[in-house]
């Protein structure tokens, strides 16, 4: 049987200046009042100074190349200033799906006018992206899509309903999955492509989803009659099945599907000594050198689908256990702000297991990945 999770590359040793800066960074940037640890920052932080404070010290478009306003760096250097501001709990959702998953993808498959358009201003802090793929009857079976992009005179005109869509209320663009050919009952997965739609664009609306704590981070995205030109076709038309699983290791193995509630874990260990935290600090030790072997693959270009799945079913499992765990070992004499940090863990623990695929599903991934199905 081959390897579930890739081994482990490089030496700490080369980026530990680079952990430094960062946590001197926050240490500095809390110090001065400009954020306090946040649970779950990267989906519901949102605070574009932060962001421009990171991108002026380079740190995102990391992984851009130089000519087109990033800096030059690699996956593994990217991980270790994305693990550092997930574990200080960092405003960062505003650029999170930019930088993230955007960017890798524009990387691989954008024209050189999109690649002109766009990172440029990721790398500045100053565009943000949200992710058009789930939609009101299609989550975890995404191929049956609904939307649909038809062939006009320069371009494609788009129609239908995304849903859950992160941010869209406050993005500039985002990328929509749309069927653009009838569904072939022998191959349901080909006739889809991806679009880049600017959020302003004629034709677009976007309504708030508002959480059961209150907060709006989710919304319906409607999308009637609205003209995509050529120029903001994603990739390839008729391959967008094969172009949305390639993003999905960006998306799934990320050091944010293991530390939401870090802070949680931090805090904690200044409460409680007992043998629950010591599982926890333990399972957190062990998915920091998956998901960094996982971001070693993916520099060096490896398929890495099957080990993104694993890190991503066994993070937000520990994620939320976390989230439990302080609140099973907070005693009554905790401070208000520590009582708000749990429940907003407990509020946000559902959808660790539910955003960027089930855990279902990816058992299935991972089944499939092992030769069980
Ligand atoms: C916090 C959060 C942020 C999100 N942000 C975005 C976003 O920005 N953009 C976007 O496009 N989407 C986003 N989503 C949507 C997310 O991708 C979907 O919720 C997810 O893919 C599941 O789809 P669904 O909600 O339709 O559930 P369903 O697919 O209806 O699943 C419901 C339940 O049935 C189970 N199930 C379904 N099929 C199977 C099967 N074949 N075998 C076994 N079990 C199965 C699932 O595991 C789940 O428990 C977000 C979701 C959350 C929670």
């Amino acid at each position: 049987m081959g390897r579930l999770v890739p081994p482990t590359s490089g030496d700490p040793a080369t980026t530990a200046a680079l952990r430094t800066k960062v946590r001197e960074f926050l240490a500095d940037q809390r110090a001065a009042g400009h954020y306090t640890p946040r649970v779950d920052s990267w989906l519901s932080a949102w605070d574009e100074d932060f962001t421009r404070a990171l991108a002026d010290r380079g740190w995102l478009g990391m992984t851009v190349p130089s000519e087109y306003g990033g800096h030059d760096r690699s996956f593994v250097e990217r991980f270790v200033v994305t693990e550092e501001l997930l574990a200080a709990g960092a405003p960062v959702a505003a650029h999170w799906i930019a930088d993230r998953q955007i960017v890798p993808s524009l990387l691989k498959y954008g024209t050189d006018e999109q690649k002109e358009k766009y990172l440029p201003g990721i790398s500045r802090g100053e565009v943000f992206f949200g992710i058009g793929m789930s939609e009101p009857d299609s989550g975890s079976d995404l191929v049956s899509v609904r939307t649909t992009g038809t062939r006009v005179d320069g371009g494609w005109r788009i129609n239908g309903s995304k849903v859950w869509t992160s941010g869209a209320h406050q993005a500039h663009a985002f990328i929509v999955l749309a069927r653009t050919a009838p569904v072939d009952a022998t191959n349901r997965h080909a006739g889809l492509s991806q679009f880049l739609v600017d959020l302003d664009s004629p034709g677009v609306q976007v309504r708030p989803i508002i959480s059961m704590s209150g907060e709006h981070h989710f919304n319906e995205v409607f999308l009637t009659d609205v003209l995509v030109p050529d120029s903001q076709v994603f990739g390839t038309i008729g391959q967008g099945w094969e172009q949305v699983t390639s993003e999905l290791s960006f998306e799934r193995s990320g050091p944010e599907r293991v530390l939401s509630t870090f802070p949680l874990l931090a805090g904690l260990t200044a409460m409680d000594n007992g043998p629950e935290l010591g599982r926890l600090v333990g399972r957190i030790a062990g998915l920091h050198q998956m998901s960094a072997a996982v971001a070693g693959a993916l520099e060096r270009r490896e398929r890495a689908d099957v080990a993104a799945a694993v890190v991503k079913v066994l993070g937000t499992s520990t994620e939320g256990d976390i989230a439990e765990a302080a609140a099973l070992l907070t005693g009554d004499e905790s401070d208000d702000d520590w009582k708000k940090l749990v429940h907003t863990g407990l509020d946000q623990r559902p959808g660790f297991t539910l955003r960027g695929g089930t855990n279902e599903i990816l058992r299935g991934v991972i089944a499939r990945g092992l030769g069980l199905r």
